[in-house]
């Protein structure tokens, strides 16, 4: 399996905001108040156990079109993010897939 692949079945066991898909009852309880983008990261990925493969996953496939929240950041962060990861992901001598 390569590694992004990994990096989903992570994401698809573990990821807290499943419950979106599942149905699952320990979905949180939103008091209805609007949220950035940043505040939503915090609150919903927060105790996510599989936060640092989402992220990395999400930066590998998305790049900067990427868009939501994901990994316990906005868009506009990864965005920031982007270029800082992908040049230490090259200094690493990473597999390209
Ligand atoms: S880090 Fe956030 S967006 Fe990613 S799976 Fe976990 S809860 Fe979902």
């Amino acid at each position: 399996m390569c590694r992004n692949g990994v990096l989903l079945e992570v994401v698809t066991r573990g990821g807290r905001c499943l419950w979106l898909v599942s149905g699952d009852e320990q979905a949180p309880e939103w008091d209805g108040e609007e949220l950035t983008d940043r505040e939503l990261a915090a609150r919903l990925c927060a105790e996510c156990s599989a936060r640092r493969a989402c992220l990395e996953l999400e930066l590998r496939t998305a790049g900067l079109d990427t868009l939501g929240v994901w990994g316990g950041l906005s868009e506009e962060d990864r965005r920031a993010l982007y270029p800082v990861w992908l040049a230490r992901r090259g200094r690493r001598g990473g597999p390209s897939s």
